[in-house]
Formats: C-alpha cells, structure tokens, sequence
C-alpha cells in the first residue's frame, strides 16, 4: 500500500489558490468600478453563456433555487398544479415547486439514477402542468421519453439542470428541452462561483420577459415597476469571476470525463459496485461528472474504510430522497426502488483538484477494502 493521502471530497482551498493571482485582478477590477448590480460583467457572462447553450435568453440569477421559482412562475405555475419530480433530488427542485403555491410529487428513479419516464407516466393526474426533471450527477436524461409524455399530455418541461451545465441529450444541451431550464453556480457545482448564483435559460421570448421583469422588481428597461417582482439577480462580481471560468470550462469537463474514465477502468471488474456509466458508453449521452455516485451494499462500511484513508466521500443529500424527508408531507408516499438505492448511493471526490496520483489512491484503496471485506 502507498503512503496515506489526504484527500478531501471537494477543496474549496484549492480552488482559490489555483488561480489567486487572476482571481483578485477581476476582484481589483469589478471593485474599482464600484459594478455590483446588473452591470457589464454580467450582461457579458450571459452573453457567452448564451453562446456556449446556443439559447435564445439567460438570465443570471441569485441562485439555483430561485432560479427555479421563477421559472415556475413566470410559466404561471401555482395554487392546485401538481408537477412531478424525481425524489432523488436536491430539497431544492420541490422546495422551488412549494414556494411556488404548486404541489411536488416524487416519483422513482430509474436504474440509471434519473427519473423513471413509466413513472411519470402513471403520476400524471388532472392536476399536473409540469414535469421537472432534475439533470442529476453530471447527466441528462432520456429526454425523447419524457418529451413525448409531456406532448401526450399538455404537459410543461422545466428542466432543473443545477448539476449539469454542459451535458447533453443526444446533441443537444440539459436546460435546453423544455420551456425553461436552470442551473446553479454553488461553489461546488461545475461552474462554480465564490459565493451563490444561478441561471435561467429559455428560448420562449415571452417566458424571457417575464423572467426579466421577475428577477428585478418588475422593472422595466426605463426602471419603471409594471408588475409585481422580486430580487434575484446575480451578484455582478460572481458574474465576472463565472465568465472568466467559463473559457476554460471545457477544459475542466475534460478532465472530469478523464478521472470518470479512470474510475470505470479500475472498479468496473468490482462485482459489489454499481459505477456510473463510463464517458462514451452511450453515444447519446454527453455526461461531464458533477458527481460520481455509485452504489455498493457495504456503503457504510466502505465509506468509513475510506476515511480512515484519508479520502473524504459523501452520501448525496444525507442518503435520503426527497419523499423520506420528515415534516414535508410525503409520509403516506412509498417509493421502494429509490429507498433501496438511497441506502447504497455513496460518492467518489470528482473535481480537478484531484491529482493523478490521488485518484490511482482512492482506486487502491477501494481494492484493497473489497479485498478484505466480505462479499455479500
Ligand atoms: C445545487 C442544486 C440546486 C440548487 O442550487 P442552489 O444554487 O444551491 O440554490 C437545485 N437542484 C439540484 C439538483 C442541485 O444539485
């Protein structure tokens, strides 16, 4: 066994040193022109954003959730709508459905991790307008599925793509199916700002305006207020630092695919493991590894082997879905597929902080626990 490492599931420290010198320039700059709100470096990021998408509208806003209320409100969602989730979700995606007077309802999730489209399905009542599919890990769904039970039905698709800028659907990018999409800008996601931050993209020109008018106290071009609205915009010191990251985001999605790729390489012979697809498994799918969650039936036991490591892994959202969440309720709802994998779902470090050597360790280690422990 090599020398212990100590390798943190994500180094926000790392981040910042990385690139500290070009870092506090755009920090000298944004500052001495005193920009803050809805000023130049944001109308240039979602300028790029815009390009990179190939979208017709992208607002930045204050955060991923928010992004989502307001998607669902400026597509006129509320009081007695039902839009339909998967549960294992971020709280986030129906915390957005709650506060915005409409009802979330959980479904299951596939074998690949993503909401199951025969669920969605049989979850359809008189009642559901949207479909709001969470673009999990890094990975789009099959959206021909969903796509075609939304048109059988009437239905709207808003895309909550948080953890999956730059992934795509046969060709096509996440948060760009439906009549609206969003992303999060957390530190931790793949373009991540220093702080929070958000997007919202749409190629409906009326579902725009409404966005524009929502996001800033349903002000006008002229700052004249002519409807009611709401503070969610992005900080225009987050949006000079995200347009900056955002040249080399391809680069970054890159070595993401490479560490994934190495991940499959080593465990996939792992009979106790179930690994995420590999990058080009599947020529439908761009995926660009937010995460990397895979399932074992000694989780615990492996994740507590891997600490004792020094490699810091984490179980997504405390290992519950949304629906085994206390106090929301859901507790008549029982979704067994999705609790059978909330109890295996562990993730690997996934970021380019990561070395190579770190990542040859994490695999080593991972051996060396199936090596010892007993097969179930
Ligand atoms: C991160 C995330 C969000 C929320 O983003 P914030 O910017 O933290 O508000 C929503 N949905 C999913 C799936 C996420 O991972």
């Amino acid at each position: 066994m090599t020398a212990k490492r100590n390798i943190p599931f994500f180094n926000y420290p790392a981040l910042f040193k990385a690139n500290e010198k070009e870092l506090m320039a755009i920090l000298h700059d944004v500052m001495s022109r005193g920009a803050y709100i809805l000023q130049k470096d944001l109308e240039q990021f979602e300028a790029n954003l815009k390009k990179f998408l190939g979208v017709k509208h992208v607002f930045g806003v204050a955060d991923g959730t928010n992004a989502l209320i307001l998607g669902l409100r400026a597509a006129g969602i509320g009081q007695g709508d039902e839009v339909i989730l998967c549960s294992h979700t971020y709280i986030a995606t129906a915390a957005a459905v709650h506060f915005a007077g409409a009802r979330p309802v959980p479904v299951e999730c596939g074998v690949d991790h993503m909401i199951d489209p025969e669920q969605v399905k049989k979850a359809v009542t008189d009642k559901t307008r949207v479909i709001m599919p969470t673009q999990l890990n890094g990975r789009t769904c099959d959206m021909d599925a969903l796509q075609d039970i939304a048109e059988q039905h009437g239905l709207i698709i808003i895309e909550d793509a948080a953890q999956a800028l730059g992934s795509r659907f046969k060709e096509k990018f996440a948060g760009t199916f439906g009549l609206a999409g969003t992303f999060s800008f957390y530190p931790a996601k793949l373009l991540g700002s220093f702080g929070d931050g958000g997007a919202i993209i749409t190629n409906d020109d009326d579902m725009a305006r409404k966005l524009y008018l929502l996001r800033d106290h349903g002000r006008n071009e002229e700052g004249e207020v002519v409807t009611w609205g709401t503070n969610c915009r992005l900080d225009n010191i987050q949006a000079a630092i995200l347009d900056w990251k955002l040249k080399t985001f391809e680069k970054e999605v890159a070595r993401r695919r490479a560490i994934a790729a190495r991940y499959q390489q080593a465990l996939g012979e792992i009979d106790d493991l179930v690994l995420p697809p590999a990058p080009g498994e599947d020529d439908r799918h761009f995926d660009v590894y937010q995460n990397y969650e895979l399932e074992s039936g000694q989780r615990d036991a492996l994740k507590k082997n891997l600490a004792d490591h020094g490699v810091g892994t984490i179980i997504q959202w405390g290992g519950k879905a949304v629906h085994q969440l206390s106090g929301l309720g859901f507790e008549e709802i029982r979704l067994p597929v999705t609790e059978k994998m909330t109890s295996r779902f562990l993730m690997l470090p996934m970021h380019t902080a990561l070395s190579d050597d770190d990542v040859e360790y994490i695999c080593e280690c991972i051996h060396d626990f199936h090596k010892s422990a007993p097969q179930i």
